[in-house]
């Protein structure tokens, strides 16, 4: 089944992307454009590992595939000699638990990372799960990130 998902540039919130599937988009934040270093290069890979996996709510297993995914993505370019990025091989060398307990840890930073389960949800459970995930989304953005 062909899937097609959007791209689009954002001003409404700085250096992240992010990927709603339900809307099929990826978003982008405008300084991650301009910037020329390897940010770029992982944020666009990590957002179309979301793309590809097509669930609307999030899950540590979905952080750790985009991730690796990234990962990969930059290592291969740099194998290539098409790139010179930082190390990120330390994502492929570790297994699934302790890449996503390493996700699980960013939240302190992306404080949804220490909300979300650890399994994907699925099916119903995972238009369900992604309700809950934005109303936490909402809650955080108005509460501020630094509180
Ligand atoms: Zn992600």
């Amino acid at each position: 089944m062909e899937k097609r998902v959007g791209y689009a540039v954002t001003s409404f919130l700085s250096g992240v992307g992010f990927t709603v599937n339900a809307l099929k988009m990826v978003y982008i934040a405008q300084d991650i454009l301009e910037r020329k270093d390897d940010v770029l290069v992982e944020i666009v890979a990590h957002e179309a590992s979301h793309a590809a996996q097509g669930f609307w709510s999030d899950s540590l297993e979905q952080e750790r595939t985009a991730y690796k995914t990234a990962a990969r993505v930059m290592e291969d370019l740099k194998a290539r000699g098409e790139a010179s990025f930082g190390d990120r091989s330390g994502w492929l060398r570790m297994d699934d638990d302790a890449a996503e307990e390493r996700v699980k840890k960013m939240g302190e930073h992306v404080h949804l990372y220490g909300e979300i389960p650890k399994k994907q949800p699925t099916c119903w459970a995972d238009k369900i799960a992604m309700i809950r995930q934005l109303g936490f989304l909402i809650r955080d953005f108005i509460k501020g990130s630094n509180a």
